[in-house]
């Protein structure tokens, strides 16, 4: 499990059970667990109003600048 977090403040966002390697550029809904995160006009916020990512049907399609995350795939 990865733990995504907001670039901004830092706050654990949700956790996302990715499968294979590569960039986290969409997150399907249904892998996403704990979810602390505000949806509003098809946009997906952190709670310090931070956009990390467009609701696009049964996934979140990721901004790459606007969240960080760790976990088994953690880099640098
Ligand atoms: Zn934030």
């Amino acid at each position: 499990m990865l733990t995504i977090k907001c670039a901004k403040c830092k706050q654990k966002l949700f956790k996302y059970h990715k499968i294979g390697i590569g960039r986290v550029l969409h997150c399907w809904k249904n892998k996403i667990k704990n979810d602390n995160t505000i949806r509003k006009d098809g946009a997906v916020f952190c709670t310090c109003g931070n956009r990390i990512g467009i609701e696009m049907g049964n996934y979140i399609k990721m901004d790459q600048s606007a969240f960080i995350y760790s976990g088994t795939k953690q880099k640098g």
